[in-house]
């Protein structure tokens, strides 16, 4: 009986959560009992019981509701045998202690902690997968690549987890650096002839972290080299960190193995900071700084400098200097006078295969979807969308934006936009979506 319904509810969940999040999350839990008012699900650890607790349990509520009534109920239990890692790590060849003559630099940067990162709703789930690497490397979310747009905190966690692996288990154990890093490193080994060397460096730590791997791009012997020292990484059952400015089914110029394993692991996106974060941020720098800022300083930096981080801390800099340089506290008045000659950084108008991303992000439905022939409403009510923000944000004709969902023409496309149009016009809750998806493009 559990089967029978723990498959169907399975069958709803496969329509409504992502594909990512439902491997990752929903495929490996195991249903074992129905007493006729509870399903009980087993996973293989509290990590994983929490996380599913927290971002799925009411999808997995909904579906098993469907399926066996609207009152059951869901418990998750941990069944630490199902708690295999997917490869079982070799111990690394770690050089005796002794030996060394100086203890290596802490390769983290003591600003950029877990304790230094605000966390928020746009975040959340990034900074929580973060530190369940840095917890726990090597088991389940290898590699884990992180994504979003610039000055969102990734190379912020990134270093977090430096910090955090290198004191649980060494310095010498982790090494972050950015993937420009990589290839300049690569390089210079070529050229010297030291290949061996290189390699070697790379495989005996337990923990890589490479920032900005969108830089492999277009580069066809790095992303050979980074291929191997992955493979070999991740098949001894090491951990791989990675950040990205976009996910990898968009970053151009990656090989499809490369890219293919990039997503095979946990794939989290960082979005831009929403309200609330904003104000977290704002106050948490500001404090660094300024003694008893006016609170009306704080608002007004969150409402217009904190798209993202390197936003908030440019402005703030500049406030700051304004103050020293004219002697005058930080007020309010002061603060619109410092930033007055400078607009907010725009990070550039977003593109078509950015808009269909994030709307497939926001509808949980597929690219692969999304381009189909199918019209069911699922789909066919985010086409729509697609459609509109494609037509207000960027400047490509129609016909291209009707080729870019799958080949449609022209005259669909008019068509769609009438339709969502309509709709808005109609429906509080798609206009609040879609305003949170033009808050996010054009962050
Ligand atoms: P990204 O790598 O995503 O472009 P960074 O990690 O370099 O962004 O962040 C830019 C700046 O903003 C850094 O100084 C970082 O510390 C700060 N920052 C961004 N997000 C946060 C956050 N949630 N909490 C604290 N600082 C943040
Ligand atoms: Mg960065």
């Amino acid at each position: 009986m559990v089967d029978a319904i723990w498959a169907e509810a399975l069958q709803r969940l496969r329509g409504t959560l992502s594909e990512q999040h439902f491997e990752t999350w929903v495929a490996p839990l195991r249903a074992v009992a129905w007493n006729g008012a509870e399903v009980q699900l087993e996973v293989p650890n509290g990590f994983f019981r929490d996380w599913v607790k927290r971002y799925h349990l009411r999808a997995i509520e909904d579906a098993v509701r469907q399926v066996a009534g609207a009152t059951a109920a869901v418990r998750l239990e941990v069944n630490r045998a199902l708690d295999r890692p997917t490869t079982t790590p070799r111990p690394t060849s770690a050089r005796p202690r002794a030996k060394r003559v100086e203890p290596a630099p802490p390769p983290g940067d003591p600003r950029y902690t877990f304790d230094t990162f605000v966390v928020g709703e746009s975040n959340q789930v990034a900074h929580d997968a973060a530190r369940a690497v840095a917890e726990r490397p090597g088991t389940r979310f290898n590699p884990l690549f992180l994504y979003g747009g610039v000055g969102l905190g990734k190379t912020h966690l990134l270093k977090a987890v430096t910090c955090a692996a290198a004191a649980a288990r060494g310095a010498d154990k982790v090494l972050c650096l950015s993937a420009e890093n990589f290839v300049n490193e690569l390089i210079d080994a070529l050229k010297r002839e030291r290949m061996d060397a290189f390699r070697r460096r790379f495989r005996r730590i337990e923990t890589l972290i490479v920032d900005d791997i969108q830089f492999l791009g277009g580069k066809v012997r790095s992303q050979e080299e980074f291929t191997h020292t992955f493979n070999a990484l991740h098949g001894g059952g090491r951990q791989i960190i990675l950040a990205s400015d976009r996910a990898p089914h968009e970053l151009p110029g990656i090989e499809d193995a490369l890219r293919s394993r990039f997503a095979s692991g946990l794939l989290v996106d960082v979005r831009p900071p929403d309200p609330a974060l904003r104000l977290a941020l704002v106050r948490r720098k500001a404090l660094a700084l300024w003694e008893a800022p006016e609170e009306a300083v704080i608002v007004f930096l969150a409402d217009h400098w904190c798209e993202n981080g390197r936003q908030l801390e440019g402005a703030i800099a500049r406030v700051d200097a304004f103050a020293t340089l004219s002697g005058r506290p930080v007020t309010i008045a002061l603060a619109r006078e410092a930033l007055r000659a400078f607009t907010p950084v725009r990070t550039g108008r977003p593109t078509l295969d950015r808009i269909v991303g994030e709307v497939c992000l926001a509808f949980k439905v597929t690219r692969a979807e999304i381009t189909s022939r199918r019209r069911t409403a699922r789909v066919a009510l985010p086409r729509q969308v697609a459609m509109y923000l494609c037509r207000r944000h960027t400047d490509v004709p129609l016909h291209t934006i009707g080729a870019g969902l799958g080949g449609r023409d022209h005259s669909t496309v008019v068509h769609g936009l009438a339709a969502i149009e309509g709709r808005l016009r109609d429906d509080g809750g798609l206009r609040a979506q879609v305003a949170s998806l033009e808050a996010r493009l054009t962050a």
